[in-house]
């Protein structure tokens, strides 16, 4: 009822890298509901997060003012009250804790990092990573990609080309069948998962590959949940099964690819029989997947987490795409490489550059044509040829006396890192910790100043989903108190930081960032605001984008992507006596990553108050607890104790566990060993030991 609002904003959810366009309805300076619009990712659709997820935005934790940490207050590090901020914390002016926050990292250049944010816009994420490399002069800034699916872009890049997604999800209505490994859908990208199903009920065929009997399954055609940790010997059988059965089309090969002999010699020693006791999955089902998938007509391809976050996530994502190229599924309707990202804006903000191998469009640091391109939009910007540290390589500079203060926007390290005692020690050795957050984050407790910045619901700013479309988010309400955008905040520190920075909205970013990234030719500012969304490429000013790339070769020399072998590698802590089970982590419906937005959006938190890890009921039976009780989870990194459930979806070897909740935070027990391309850490897979409580 339009009496129930005095004004509707078009916006865009702030949850999942699906990026559903919504309309917020405002009264009284307060969005009062949601509603899915009519984007090219959603189509009017929403879920939970979408439509009950935002009143974290009014929510009286929100901080209002400049903090700045009292002389007298408590060790850093401990869990500050949001209603008792005060013993830890004094309210300061902007100018007060702008000057503070740059007086405390002016002139230290390499004892300085930064952390971008994938929750902020594109804009803000261009800035933070110029403010670095201009102010600081190096390249250490880096965001949650590394987290995610950083080993899903080194194969992209180092086979394809290119690290986004080949076609849209929403090319799934073209396709006949389609892969989805390592991904939950239906709780992680809810929205993508319901053209998925709709896919299936028109006839198609859905293999889903996880270790977790996730809710897909009851769509699929074909379900192989297969042992953690076994992905390259599952899919190089299928692969195997491809090459000695001449399913693979020679002339795709031929025409688009290279390296393609070296493959199939590699692929000989996987025959299904021999890796079906590996992966645990019979031999026959493997090759009826392989003729499944080399049979159709059109087929794609989509993965998450449970294949990047493996020491060998390089290695799963090179398979993949190695299937994808031998059967010639990529570049046509209905085909193509789509790794789910998660966050709403982990795609663009690796994009502008918050990563510290590349800056903006992927152009490597290491290019001295490239850095004297940006040098010369940049004016006096003169920053070092060398890639920087990655997240969890800062947190250990951090330990080595190497990191002394750090920039941190947006992201919770302090809940997100593997082995999360590792980073806090390293936050708390910090001698200038500077946050700029919504709310108190568990990081911000180690903080020196917190700088107050907005919600995606009070600022102007372009997002880019999993679909590489580019996305126009509009400011509905004005923030709480002092509160500002997080690019207004980005430049006042540069200005302190004696930068030379001059921009007025986020529009000027956007034109700035247009001068140096060919993946914004023919998107304008103008265009956003008029059209809400355009796909990038977009190949004139009128075209919409293109849903599908690489139908006629790749963006690699001589036009040919790359077959790269891949060999396998056992997972890094394997279970033993002490740690006899395999813990996995990941998310659920109803929060999102470290809890700190929906854990104050009173629906979601209603709906799944309580951390909680699932476990196969005989193993519950085995411990002598009952669903609902306490178990106590131990890995070589620490303990906690969780509310168990019983899930028959998890193997008995095995336990599931969100890291959305503090108070039994999963990463105090993760692995911190690290994909040696992706740099990503090894979330989906530590040996553990559970016990009752
Ligand atoms: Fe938001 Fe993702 Fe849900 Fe869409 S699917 S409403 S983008 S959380």
């Amino acid at each position: 009822d339009s009496a129930d609002f005095d004004k509707e904003v078009e916006s865009i959810c702030p949850f999942c890298g699906v990026g559903c366009q919504v309309s917020l309805k405002v009264k009284d300076n307060k969005v009062k509901y949601v509603e899915g619009i009519n984007g090219p990712a959603n189509e009017g659709r929403l879920c939970v997060k979408g439509r009950f997820g935002f009143d974290y935005i009014h929510h009286d934790h929100r901080v209002t003012k400049p903090l700045i940490r009292r002389e007298d207050a408590p060790a850093k590090g401990l869990n500050v009250d949001p209603a008792n901020w005060q013993s830890h914390f004094r309210e300061a002016s902007w100018d007060e804790a702008l000057d503070f926050a740059a007086a405390g990292m002016k002139g230290r250049g390499r004892e300085i990092a930064g952390f971008g944010s994938a929750k902020c816009t594109n804009e803000e994420a261009y800035l933070f990573q110029k403010l670095i490399r201009q102010g600081f002069g190096h390249n250490n800034v880096d965001h949650c990609t590394r987290l995610c699916h950083a080993s899903s872009v080194a194969a992209l890049m180092e086979n394809v080309g290119s690290g986004a997604v080949t076609a849209t999800f929403n090319e799934i209505e073209n396709a006949d069948v389609a892969i989805a490994i390592g991904c939950n859908p239906i709780e992680n990208h809810p929205v993508a998962a319901t053209f998925f199903k709709q896919f299936t009920k028109r006839g198609g065929k859905l293999i889903v590959m996880d270790p977790r009997g996730q809710a897909l399954k009851r769509f699929s055609s074909h379900m192989l949940q297969f042992r953690p940790g076994a992905d390259v010997s599952m899919l190089n059988a299928i692969m195997h099964t491809i090459v000695e059965e001449k399913l693979y089309d020679q002339q795709y090969i031929e025409a688009y690819t290279e390296n393609w002999e070296a493959e199939k010699a590699h692929l000989a020693d996987f025959s299904p029989e021999a890796m079906a006791g590996i992966c645990g999955i019979d031999a026959e089902t493997l090759r009826d997947v392989a003729r499944t998938f080399a049979g159709a007509k059109a087929a794609m391809i989509f993965w998450g987490m449970g294949i990047s976050q493996h020491i060998h996530g390089t290695d799963n994502s090179r398979c993949l795409i190695s299937l994808a190229l031998m059967t010639g599924q990529v570049g046509r309707p209905g085909a193509g490489l789509h790794p789910l990202r998660g966050q709403n804006n982990v795609q663009g903000a690796s994009d502008a550059g918050l990563i510290p191998m590349f800056l903006p469009d992927y152009q490597p640091v290491t290019d001295d044509g490239v850095r004297s391109a940006f040098t010369k939009v940049w004016g006096s910007a003169d920053f070092s040829n060398e890639r920087g540290l990655t997240v969890t390589e800062i947190m250990d500079a951090v330990h080595d006396d190497k990191i002394k203060g750090m920039y941190i926007l947006g992201e919770n390290p302090a809940m997100s890192d593997p082995d999360v005692e590792h980073a806090r020690k390293a936050l708390a050795k910090l001698d200038h910790l500077v946050v700029q957050d919504i709310f108190i984050t568990e990081t911000a407790n180690y903080a020196d100043v917190i700088l107050p910045a907005s919600a995606f619901a009070e600022k102007a700013g372009t997002v880019t989903n999993t679909n590489r479309q580019v996305q126009m988010g509009r400011p509905a309400v004005s923030p709480p108190g002092d509160a500002r955008p997080d690019w207004w905040i980005e430049v006042e520190l540069a200005k302190r930081l004696g930068l030379d920075w001059n921009y007025d909205s986020p529009a000027d970013v956007f034109a700035e960032m247009k001068q140096n990234m060919r993946s914004l030719e023919n998107i304008t500012w103008d265009r956003l605001e008029n059209e809400n969304a355009v796909t990038y490429p977009s190949l004139s000013p009128e075209d919409p984008g293109q849903a599908i790339v690489f139908g006629d070769g790749f963006p690699r020399p001589d036009g040919r992507a790359r077959f790269t072998p891949a060999s396998v590698i056992p997972p890094d802590d394997v279970p033993d006596a002490e740690y006899p089970m395999i813990l996995t982590t990941g998310r659920q419906l109803e929060h999102w990553h470290t809890g700190s937005m929906t854990r104050r959006s009173h629906v979601l938190d209603g709906l799944e108050p309580e951390a909680n890890c699932s476990l196969h009921p005989s193993t519950l039976r085995k411990l002598g607890v009952a669903p609902g009780e306490h178990v106590t989870l131990t890995t070589k990194r620490g303990s906690i104790s969780i509310m168990a459930r019983e899930d028959r979806a998890v193997s008995p070897d095995m336990v599931f566990l969100p890291f959305a909740f503090v108070e039994a935070a999963a990463n105090i027990l993760t692995n911190p060993a690290v994909d040696p391309f992706g740099k990503i850490p090894e979330f989906k897979f530590s040996a553990v030991r559970v016990e009752a409580t």
